[in-house]
């Protein structure tokens, strides 16, 4: 019995040392990205006067997060091209290219695929963007993806909008006429079954949520399925125990059976000295 619970404080020790691990490892994560955004900020205190344009890159951004994993996965699910009309379209991100010309190599480095050269952080690389490449930008017409941002919850996604906000009936209304307006543009219900499919979808995914009444979800149908860390760590975590738990439940079968051995060994050897 001794030797089995020694064997099993050598496990607790070992269990508690992996998820102190854990716990570190996460940690530095979020120092660096605080060191990130420090940074980052000092950068935006320098280039006050970079060239304007009248649409958030980063609201932007939010917005084409949004598409890409609540709206596309139907898309490919029903394969259906959506019109370049329709201002939901890459074609009318301002930033698309330039989105798509970042190349993240490590956590601490992104590099324009432009030119080559290196950055700290994602922000540092916009900023070289705005600079550098702004004459890469179709600033001409409306095709700012941030000004969808009303219709796709934008501040849902960057938790910008905290929830005891009062909710303004003039802006939700205003918000889901937009976004019925982009469903009914994108996904116009006299081109066939697949269009009117994805013409429901939207309204479910999007539109029905812009009221008041909090009775409605944010995204109902989900998105596509990330696998994030934490999940990722159970799953490690619970491989790992699983053949420990089978190796204790063992040990202890094991022991209790040479238990019974011996108490048989010990009653056999009694009945023997009985008679005499
Ligand atoms: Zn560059």
């Amino acid at each position: 019995m001794k030797n089995t619970s020694l064997f099993i404080a050598i496990l607790f020790l070992l269990l508690f040392s992996l998820l102190q691990t854990v716990q570190v490892s996460s940690f530095t994560q979020r120092n660096q990205e605080f060191e990130k955004s420090a940074s980052s900020r000092t950068l935006e205190q320098e280039h006050e006067h970079a060239h304007e344009v009248h649409c958030s890159r980063e609201r932007s951004r939010a917005a084409w997060k949004i598409i890409e994993e609540y709206l596309m996965p139907f898309l490919e699910q029903e394969h259906y091209e959506m019109s370049s009309k329709c201002r939901l379209h890459p074609d009318n991100d301002l930033f698309r290219d330039q989105e798509q010309h970042k190349i993240h190599l490590d956590i601490n480095e992104w590099q324009c695929g432009y030119c080559k050269k290196s950055f700290r952080a994602e922000k540092f690389l916009d900023q070289h963007f705005d600079n550098r490449h702004y004459n890469l930008l179709n600033v001409s017409g409306s095709k700012c993806l941030a000004d969808l941002c009303g219709a796709l919850h934008c501040d849902v996604v960057m938790n910008t909008k905290s929830s005891k906000t009062k909710c303004n009936p003039a802006a939700a209304a205003r918000n889901r006429h937009l976004c019925e307006g982009l469903a009914d543009s994108c996904f116009p219900i006299n081109q066939g079954p697949s269009a009117r499919r994805l013409n429901e979808l939207f309204l479910h995914q999007f539109c029905h949520a812009h009221t008041c009444s909090r009775k409605h979800k944010h995204f109902p149908r989900g998105g596509k399925k990330q696998l994030s860390v934490f999940y990722l760590a159970i799953s490690i975590l619970t491989l790992m125990l699983l053949p420990i738990f089978y190796l204790i439940v063992y040990l202890h079968q094991r022991e209790m059976r040479t238990g019974t051995q011996d108490l048989r060994r010990i009653s056999k050897v009694g009945q023997k000295t009985k008679p005499s």
